[in-house]
């Protein structure tokens, strides 16, 4: 049967590279909803060619005018506007699989939504897992919701776990994500407090969107990474380890208790995690170009630096403390990402906001989205309060 999908954020680099993919199994997956921010025109570019029953728009102003353009082309699709429509098309029962790939804590409630829908979830969105925690688990697991993982490392680790996860405790010692060091991994590390944002864009192996490419040049983003992998495999802290790896071909590894290491490899290519997510346990053409062995030149690894990049052990510190911090460091990184995007503080400050955030904020087990939302909300004025004390 043709599975039908929602994307939420489907003009982003992950939304497109899932279009990439949709757009060559026509006989399989069928889009159901389309949703995007502000770039209306991209949507309704994606919407003649992919006939969505829905399209969802974050504000009123760009659903309307998305609305006019799709009726000027005589195209069917109907913009939903409600408040809760992100959450309606994530869970609406003519729905299989939702791919999520928002950024950030505004795609929590639609994940959520999903998942008590019990709904096939690709989850390329990894704030709302971290931010969420127990409370999404939970919400898959009352809702029977299957959770796909979509970022690269967490997709390779999935492949490369037994698929009875009942002896995963058992059988593995721990697992180890690779991380390409980012565009900085060589640079001085006293010059990093005068890079641009688009220095900090210029990811060596991928085209990202904005804020993912800071989060990989601060390595936030392997700190978000840990914390998501301690939720989907359900792993100690502890048995969570980091290296770079700058090719990055191999795109993460389980170590056995025996010793042995089963890694996933490839080219670096999101369309890969994105077709095993679509196709699970079978497996689909991707597009993405096959490695070449023979043109391959060395893999190396290296220990990660933490003068250079002190954001990643702040991962292991939030999943140590209350439960809730993990949604603390989030909202700060968030707000701090955006205001160097904005050039209002440095590329080092994004850190010194995140810390002090995470000593300002202590979090009171917030066990429910309206508990979580109330805490994401606080951390981000004491995050902007920190921002506004460098400016
Ligand atoms: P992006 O900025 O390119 O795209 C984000 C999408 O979400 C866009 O379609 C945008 O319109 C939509 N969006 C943003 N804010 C929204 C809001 N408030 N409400 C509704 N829609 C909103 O980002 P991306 O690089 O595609 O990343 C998406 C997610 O996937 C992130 O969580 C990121 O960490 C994760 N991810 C991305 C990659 C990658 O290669 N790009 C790899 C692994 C994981
Ligand atoms: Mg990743």
């Amino acid at each position: 049967m043709k599975q039908r999908l929602t994307i939420l954020g489907s003009t982003g680099s992950i939304g497109t590279n899932t279009l990439d993919v949709v757009a060559r199994h026509p006989d399989q997956v069928d889009i159901f909803a389309l949703s995007a921010a502000t770039r209306v025109d991209a949507l309704l570019a994606q919407c003649a060619r992919f006939k969505p029953r829905y399209a969802v728009m974050a504000s009123s102003a760009h659903a309307r005018e998305l609305a006019e353009k799709l009726k000027a082309n005589s195209l069917p699709t109907q913009v939903l506007q409600a408040q809760d429509a992100l959450e309606q098309i994530a869970s609406h029962e003519g729905v299989d699989a939702v791919m999520a790939a928002i950024v950030g804590a505004a795609g929590l409630a639609p994940c959520l939504a999903a998942a008590r829908a019990g709904k096939r979830l690709l989850l390329a969105n990894k704030e709302a897992l971290v931010v969420g925690g127990e409370v999404f688990l939970r919400a898959v697991r009352e809702g029977g919701a299957t959770l796909l993982p979509i970022d690269s490392e967490h997709s390779a680790i999935f492949q490369s776990l037994p698929e009875d996860r009942a002896t995963w405790a058992r059988r593995v010692d721990h697992i180890l994500l690779t991380a390409s060091g980012g565009p900085f991994r060589t640079r001085d590390p006293a010059t990093l407090r005068s890079v641009t944002p688009d220095e900090a864009c210029a990811h060596p192996n991928f085209v990202m969107g904005r804020k993912i490419s800071v989060d990989s040049a601060t390595m936030m983003n392997k700190a978000l990474e840990v914390i998501e992998a301690r939720w989907l495999f359900d792993l100690a802290p502890d048995r969570i380890r980091v290296v770079i790896h700058p090719q990055q071909i191999i795109h993460s590894m389980v170590q056995y208790v025996d010793a042995s290491i089963i890694a996933q490899l490839g080219t670096p290519d999101m369309r890969v995690p994105i077709a095993v997510g679509l196709a699970w346990p079978e497996r689909i053409a991707s597009g993405a170009a096959p490695l070449d062995f023979a043109q391959m030149a060395a893999l190396t690894f290296e220990e990660a630096d933490e003068r250079r990049f002190p954001g990643l052990h702040l991962s292991w510190r939030a999943l140590a403390a209350a439960p809730g911090t993990t949604a603390v460091l989030n909202a700060a990184n968030e707000v701090a990402v955006a205001a160097f995007l904005q050039r209002r503080i440095r590329f080092d400050q994004i850190h010194a906001v995140n810390r002090a955030t995470l000593e300002a904020v202590t979090p009171s087990n917030p066990d429910s989205l309206p508990a979580l939302l109330a805490l994401d909300e606080r951390s981000r004025a004491a995050a902007s309060a920190q921002v506004a004390r460098f400016q």
